[in-house]
Order: C-alpha cells, then structure tokens, then sequence
C-alpha cells in the first residue's frame, strides 16, 4: 500500500500536499499563499468541554480562523447553536468545541493540522444524518457542508460530487444536467458522504448496485494531512476501505467521483396500505416478492405505530419504486396482492419523473426552501430522537419471527410510555422498514468491497422515534422496546448489520458491520492512521484490543 507519496505536490486551494503536515508547517506554508484570509472565526469564543482538551488554547483556535477561507463557529457565535446539531436529537447534548465548515481541501489539511498538533479530536460531517450521532463530539467537528458542488462531464460518464452534497441536490443536479442519478436513499437531507462509505441502500440498488458501487475514485485527507486521490490504482486499500468501512475512520473525504446511471425512465411509485389485522400475512408475502420483481422495481414494507387515538392500531404499507410501464407496476401489486390474499384499504399510484418521485417521497406540497432541515430558515424536515438496530437477513423469515415483528408494534401501540397522548405518530413512533438487498447487490464479492453482505435479501430497521426533547425516561423506553424487540429475535438473527443503520449499544458491533472484512480494515486503519486521530465510539480500531 502507497500511503505517501515520495515528492510533494501541489493541490487546488493553494494547500501544499505533503505526507505529515504539522499545523505549524501549513500556517507557515499558507501565510504566503494568495486566497488564504481570516475565516469566521470569533475570537476568543470559549469551548464548553475545553478542560477536556487542554491543548487547545484561545491562540490556537485563533490560528486555526486565521489560516482557513472557510469558516470556523465558535460557541459563542449565535451561528453555534444550529451549526453544532446533527440530525439525531438524542445527541444534542453533545457540545463540540468549534465547528470548522472548510472551503477547500486546503481548510481541511489546516484542520487535520490542528487536531494533530492539540489532540483535539476531528469529527468530519456531511449531511449530519447518522444514526448513532458519529458526526457530532466534543471536538472539533469538520463540517463538508460548504463543499457540496455537483458536476458531470459532457459524456455523462462521471459524476464529481462534493462530499457535503446532500441526496437533494446530487438527485436535482445529476438530473438537470442530464437525467441521470446515482443508486441512494430516499432521505433528500443524507449527506453523500455517510451514505457512500458506510453503503447506501434505495430504490436503484437492485438494477446497479449500491451507492459504493458506482464509486470510482474519491479526494481524502488521511491523519498525516496528506490529500490523496484514492481509486483502484492509486492508494488502492484506502478506497477499498471507504467502500463500506463506514464514514469517519480513514480521513476526511473532500469529493467523489461516481460512474452515474440513467434516470430517464417513467417512476411509478405506489403505496399500498393493508388492514393491520393481516399485517402478519403482508410480512409474509412480502419476504419472498422482491425476488419476483425486474431489477428496475425497488419495493418496502413499513409498518409502523400510528396515533393514540382509542381504536388505534399500527399500519402495515408496501411501497414500489418501479422504473418502467405503469402496466407492469399494476401487474406486480396484483400479484402481491394474490400472495396476501386479501385487497389493501387504500392504494395509490403515481407516475412521475424520478426526480419528481424522489422529491415528492419527503418534500410533496414543499418549495425548496421547505424541503431543508428545520434548523435552515424556513426548512420544514424534522429532526427525530432516534434509536435503531438493523438485522440483513440471508433468507426469507418464518412465520415466528413475523409473529414477533406483529407483536412489538402492538405493545408500542399500547404502551404508554412510549405513546404518550397528544404526540403525532410522525414525531413518535416504533417503526420496522424492510427493503430489498439483493439483485445486482449481489453482483460484487463480499471481500471486492468493505461492504460484505453481498448475499443478504432484506435489510430491516427497527426504529424508536421520539420527539425532539422528549423526557429520558422516554428515549430509554425506546431503546428498552429495541433491545427487546432484537433479544426476541435472535433466533432468526444472522448478526449482520447495516453500518448506516447501526446503534451505540450494539454488542459486537465491529463484526456485525464489518464481518468478513474486518481483519482487513483493522490493517488498513493501522497503516493510514496509526495513532487513532480519527477515533469514535465505534470507529474501526487498528487491532481487536483496543
Ligand atoms: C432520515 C434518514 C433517512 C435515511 N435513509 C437512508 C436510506 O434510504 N438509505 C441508506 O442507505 N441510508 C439511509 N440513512 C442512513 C444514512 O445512510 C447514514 O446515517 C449516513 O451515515 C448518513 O450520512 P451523512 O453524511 O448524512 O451523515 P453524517 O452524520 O454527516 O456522517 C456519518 C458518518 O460519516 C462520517 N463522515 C461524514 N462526512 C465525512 C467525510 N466527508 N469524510 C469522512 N467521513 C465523513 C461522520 O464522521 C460519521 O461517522 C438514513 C438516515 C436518516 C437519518
């Protein structure tokens, strides 16, 4: 493996290239480079945790807003107070000590400079939508938002995307510039950079694979601050590595470059909604269906608590994407609808463009604006509390293990605890989403990638989702009802898990994401970054003992 390269180079943003930058070496480098000018930084802003990390004085963070283009939020910018948050609203009690949102690599190099030379640790974020808040610490959290450009070449045969694009702007961009897309979530506000390196699961997946699939080559700042370009020649295990080893273990990933598939194609994308009293015989249906579709069909199953109305009971609602004729769509609801055996109560079909259909999956009846977190003026996403386990089954689950699936929404329904009165089942919820792995999935080897559930058939999430605020006691009530809901399921359990849809509590969880491939990250993490800068509660560790 080539970790540095023998002569120094020059990148971009004026930034010298060079293996093991010290901060002190960048300042001085950038000090005589036209372009570098004072970022956002408030002097002398104060970090709550900052006896935590005694390196860090006042003068180095003014340093460190000094040497940048981009900005640098201190606590006591009135910009600190939404530019800290993630997604998750379980972890908004983590307070970072500043939040970096670099302008280029170069700001990135700075930033991997100061960490290095204060301990400070470095905490990259993309779109802020991890589930186990990885993108949120009480260091210094890189913020990619800035970098979020999105361009393809004339040929439409590479996509360069800037690794703080989110899912929206990659699907409007790759769009209006040539109908095309990349195989990704449904989500619009995922960052492109937790959703590639960890796997990226969606509606193209089952025609071209998932969303490290198509990567072909990717900018990173490794922990000596040397910028590389990573590819299947070039530093060739860190871009097996990020392929699936998931976000923030091997440096801070500046852009990437994807081979992007059409879009051109009629979306037909349908719901059906069944009585909750044949829930068991839909989950049934539904484990073996995928497999009857074309690669270009994308169906899940949600089923999910529903409002604290007397009479209330969870739902159970199929969703197709399918790109292609309508007719075919209908053919195979019907057919689904033969296997339960009994008609849904509602059912709804639209045909549209993809982008349509992706914007309309989170964002229908919004305008742009809206369609942004609600920590952006005017945006209307919420943020959730949220606490998940996925399981990624190898073969269709027997009708037990549906039993089990039947039984835990119900007891959420009923419990009080969890459903308090006057909460809407949107903010509070226990859900179960369950969506294919399988066609061209399948088509890579499990050790080609980091990502090794190549032979895996459905992916389930088993979510808590609690408002933001909620009382602890209720927060622990959901992660109480998900554990329970996982101990209930173990004997159908393969122990994989999806990285991206992981938890903090998860015993074993290094094998659970990584499996066969572990052994191989774990030499990978040595040899690029050996004193653990980029280090988390679950960050992959040089060996098993730390
Ligand atoms: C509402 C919602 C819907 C979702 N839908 C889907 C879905 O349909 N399909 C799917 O596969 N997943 C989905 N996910 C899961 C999602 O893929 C992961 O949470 C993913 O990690 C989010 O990426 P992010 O960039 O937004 O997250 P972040 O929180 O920004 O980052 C996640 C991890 O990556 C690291 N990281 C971020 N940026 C960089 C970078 N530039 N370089 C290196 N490391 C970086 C972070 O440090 C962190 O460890 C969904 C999540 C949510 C909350």
């Amino acid at each position: 493996m080539a970790l540095v390269r023998p002569a120094a180079m020059w990148h971009g943003h004026g930034m010298p290239d060079q293996a093991s930058l010290s901060r002190r070496q960048v300042l001085r480098a950038g000090a005589g480079v036209a372009g570098l000018a004072f970022g956002g930084l408030v002097v002398g802003g104060q970090s709550q945790n900052a006896g935590a990390f005694a390196a860090a004085t006042p003068a180095d963070w003014a340093d460190l807003g000094r040497s940048i283009r981009g900005t640098l939020i201190m606590p006591n910018d009135p910009a600190y107070a939404t530019a800290r948050l993630g997604w998750n609203t379980i972890y908004d009690g983590i307070a970072p000590q500043a939040v970096l949102q670099p302008a280029g690599v170069g700001d990135v190099q700075q930033a991997i400079a100061f960490c290095r030379d204060t301990g400070v640790r470095p905490t990259p974020r993309s779109g802020g939508h991890s589930f186990q808040g990885f993108s949120t610490s009480t260091g210094l959290i890189i913020d990619m938002s800035a970098m979020k450009s999105v361009t393809m070449n004339s040929q439409r045969s590479r996509a360069r995307i800037g690794a703080g694009a989110v899912l929206i702007d990659v699907y409007a961009k790759l769009f209006q510039q040539g109908k095309m897309a990349i195989p990704g979530g449904t989500c619009p506000m995922v960052g492109i950079s937790g959703l590639t390196q960890g796997g990226g699961v969606g509606p193209f997946i089952r025609e071209y694979g998932l969303t490290l699939d198509r990567l072909v080559g990717a900018h990173i700042v490794t922990a000596d601050g040397q910028h590389r370009y990573v590819n299947a020649s070039e530093d060739r295990d860190i871009f097996w590595a990020i392929r699936g080893g998931g976000g923030g273990n091997f440096g801070v990933v500046t852009a990437f470059d994807f081979v992007p598939v059409p879009a051109d194609m009629p979306t037909i994308s349908a719901n059906m909604t069944f009585a909750w009293r044949h829930a068991e015989r839909v989950l049934e249906a539904f484990q073996t269906w995928p497999d009857a579709l074309p690669a270009s069909a994308h169906p899940n199953l949600v089923l999910a608590t529903s409002d604290r109305s007397a009479n209330a009971q969870p739902t159970a609602t199929v969703g197709l994407w399918y790109r292609g004729s309508r007719a075919r769509a209908d053919q195979a609801m019907r057919e689904f609808i033969a296997e339960v055996g009994v008609a849904p109560t509602s059912q709804t079909v639209l045909k549209q463009t993809f982008f349509e259909a992706e914007y309309d999956e989170y964002c229908a009846g919004f305008t742009e604006g809206q369609c942004t977190p609600v920590t952006s003026p005017g945006g209307l996403l919420p943020r959730l509390g949220l606490s998940t386990y996925s399981e990624i089954s190898s073969a269709p689950w027997p009708r037990a293990a549906n039993d089990v699936i039947v039984e835990e929404l119900e007891r959420w329904q009923r419990d009080r605890l969890l459903q308090p009165e006057g909460v809407s089942s949107a903010l509070q919820a226990g859900k179960v989403i369950i969506e294919p792995l399988s066609g061209a999935v399948h088509d890579t080897a499990p050790t080609a990638t980091a990502f090794p559930y190549r032979d895996g058939w459905l992916v389930y999430q088993f979510q808590s989702r609690v408002r933001p605020g909620a009382p602890a006691e209720t927060v622990a009530a959901g992660q109480s009802w998900v554990n329970r809901f996982m101990s209930r399921l173990t004997p159908w359990r393969t122990g994989a898990e999806y990285s991206n849809y992981g938890n903090r509590e998860l015993d074993q969880w290094a094998t659970a994401y990584y499996g066969v491939n572990l052994p191989r990250l774990r030499k990978v993490k040595a040899a690029v970054d050996p004193g653990g800068l980029f280090r988390f509660e679950q960050s992959v560790r040089p060996d098993a003992r730390t």
